[in-house]
């Protein structure tokens, strides 16, 4: 006999019909012999029908209003769900998540779990019946009992939390597709679905906007070990596997407090290369990154920075055995890249020997603004200049001088309270993994650039804390190659994607910092597109195919960010999805059927 915790979506739940359904599946679970926790979705669109009668009301809603209003969803769909099921026979039992001691914080509208109580869920098992308990929610201590709710999306994160702390030998996700695809199937109707991703490929699509799981759930899964698998709420097809590495032992207390930064990770030996000033055109990047793969060189870190006028510089790192093999790749193709070849002013080749990777990495980061703020000041106390720093949503890395290295691990590891670890991500299956596991497009950020920052060591940290205090958080960040003098000082570019809705909240935010850098750029036109895989560690022309995949579209690439299993580009917004499909083919992720996704 096993314990099952099932979570049904909106979709899945959407109609008194498809309830009807899903209580037959549920029935048919627990006939094979099964223990059945439920875990539900408000019904359909009813969480944004919610949304829409609040903001009838006032365009700011108390938070705490707010959490009181949205958890109502569930909890139709917890009593009608019980109803179908008492209906053909089964015994069942509705909850809420305060009768079932989901303990959050106090933190309304985006709470954490710190504890589930599961001594009723398992006396009412106990007795045969099916516990049908409704997602998203908590309370928020045993003294106020404040109704919280974890987020939009959040219903994952309950079943997967309950899994873990019933210790449950499975946690299955029933949704409206067959299962985690190659990319939204909303877009690209012929994505394909995955056996199996890794929790870390997950995490990077998760936050990128795949909504099909809540980064959160996957965390608690990566964390307990919890057995995960995505399905279809209409067949009976096996879905995808999340699988998970075997998790350190830890306590059920403080569930969700993970530390922000679980692992610090170094790589002393790399080399730069930099091309400055190439045009500003669709296909550069391809062409040079399709020449540095055609040689077997494997790149680490790629950035490209904003746009000067016609401009932009492009950066990358490589282990530092293959800097001269790389470097004269980029000395051959750079004349190819200029509008005329002898214009030797465009596409300049810097070469810098010693540069040393220092990264962050941790699922805890997403949605807490101040952790990138936090690595940067840390490395400014330590009088340490950042020449480069490329981000994901999980990871932050920053180059530094070679020399600034092992200080620089050493304040990282203090501040995070942290141990040097082993490079996780990448070798977890890398083996194994295809280069490429899935895409995204994220169209809902806004790309900021800031001209002209003074080159000195806490800048980074001034204008990520100022964010940071104001409790906005930040997609990519990438800081420029390029150190232009103004007025005998040294000054570089930084640039960053936040959600388009805290776009001018950061603005004014930043003007604190006016002092400091010359001119503010707001694009809110943009899409990301990034890909994932844990295979691409160690496999020559992954980029190269992404850009030119884009350059044959004609699409010209704004911003490239990259980390060990991930590389995003910005690209102008009205392309977005175009891009997505280009790169989605290019890397062959097409299924033979179309995915249909029911409204
Ligand atoms: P539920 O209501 O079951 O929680 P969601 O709407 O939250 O369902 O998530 C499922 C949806 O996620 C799908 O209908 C699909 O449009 C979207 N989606 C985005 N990216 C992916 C992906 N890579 N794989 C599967 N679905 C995805
Ligand atoms: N009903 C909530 C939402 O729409 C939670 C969920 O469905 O996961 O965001
Ligand atoms: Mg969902």
């Amino acid at each position: 006999m096993a314990l099952i915790v099932q979570k049904y979506g909106g979709t899945s739940v959407g109609s008194v019909e498809r309830i009807q359904t899903v209580a037959q599946r549920i029935r048919k679970t627990v006939q094979q012999g099964n223990k059945v926790v439920v875990v539900v979705s408000a019904m359909g669109k009813t969480t944004d029908t919610l949304v829409g009668l609040a903001q009838e009301i006032t365009p700011n809603p108390s938070r705490r209003e707010m959490d009181m209003l949205l958890s109502t969803g569930e909890q139709v769909t917890i009593a009608l769900m019980t109803m179908a099921l008492q209906e053909i026979g089964q015994t069942a039992t509705s909850l809420t998540g305060a009768q079932v001691g989901i303990v959050t914080e106090a933190e309304h509208s985006r709470a954490r779990i710190l504890s589930i109580k599961p001594d009723r869920i398992k006396h009412h098992l106990d007795q045969g019946e099916v516990v049908v308990v409704a997602g998203f929610q908590g309370i928020s201590s045993r003294e106020n009992l404040e109704i919280t709710t974890l987020g939009r999306g959040g219903s994952d994160t309950s079943a997967v939390a309950l899994a873990a702390s019933l210790k449950a030998n499975f946690c299955e996700i029933y949704t409206d597709v067959p299962g985690i695809l190659t990319t939204d199937p909303r877009l690209v109707p012929s994505a394909r679905l995955m056996e199996e991703i890794t929790c870390d490929e997950m995490l990077e699509l998760a936050s990128l906007g795949a909504k099909v799981l809540h980064p959160r759930a996957v965390e608690i899964a990566r964390n307990y070990g919890v057995s995960l698998v995505v399905r279809s709420s209409w067949s009976d097809a096996p879905g995808t596997h999340v699988i998970s590495p075997i998790p350190k032992p830890r306590s059920l207390e403080g569930l969700e407090l993970t530390k922000a930064v679980d692992g610090v990770e170094f790589d002393g030996e790399q080399g730069k290369i930099a091309l400055l000033r190439v045009p500003d055109r669709p296909g550069i990047a391809a062409r040079l990154f399709g020449e540095i793969a055609h040689q077997q060189v494997d790149v680490d870190l790629i950035i490209q920075s904003i746009h000067d006028g016609n401009s932009n510089d492009i950066a990358f790192t490589v282990v530092k055995n293959v800097l001269n093999k790389a470097e004269a790749v980029a000395e051959a193709i750079a004349p190819v890249l200029r509008s005329t070849p002898s214009n030797s002013t465009e596409a300049e080749v810097m070469v810098e020997t010693g540069v040393a990777k220092v990264s962050i990495a941790g699922a805890g980061m997403i949605g807490r603004p101040g952790i990138a703020a936090k690595m940067f000041k840390t490395l400014a106390a330590a009088k340490i200049n950042i020449e480069m720093i490329s981000t994901s949503e999980v990871k932050v890395s920053c180059v530094v001088a070679q020399k600034d290295g092992d200080r620089a691990i050493s304040v990282l590891c203090e501040a995070f309270d942290l141990q040097l670890s082993s490079n996780t991500a990448a070798s977890q299956t890398a083996a194994t993994a295809p280069p490429v596991r899935g895409v995204a497009v994220d169209t809902k950020q806004a790309q900021i650039a800031i001209r002209h920052v003074k080159d000195k060591p806490g800048m980074a940290a001034g204008i990520f804390g100022v964010l940071a205090d104001n409790n906005i958080s930040v997609d990519t960040i990438i800081q420029s190659q390029r150190c232009r003098i103004l007025a005998g000082t040294p000054t570089r570019d930084i640039a960053f994607t936040v959600a388009q809705e805290n776009a001018q909240a950061a603005c004014e935010a930043l003007k604190s910092l006016s002092e400091s850098f010359e001119e503010m750029i707001v694009d809110e036109d943009i899409a990301k597109v990034s890909i994932v895989g844990a295979g691409m560690v160690g496999q020559p022309g992954v980029a190269a195919k992404f850009f030119t995949a884009l350059a044959k579209e004609k699409i010209n690439i704004k911003m490239i960010a990259t980390s060990e299993i991930k590389i995003s580009c910005v690209v102008p917004q009205e392309e977005g999805v175009k891009a997505l499909k280009a790169v989605h083919d290019a890397f062959e992720l097409a299924g033979i059927e179309t995915v249909e996704v029911p409204a």
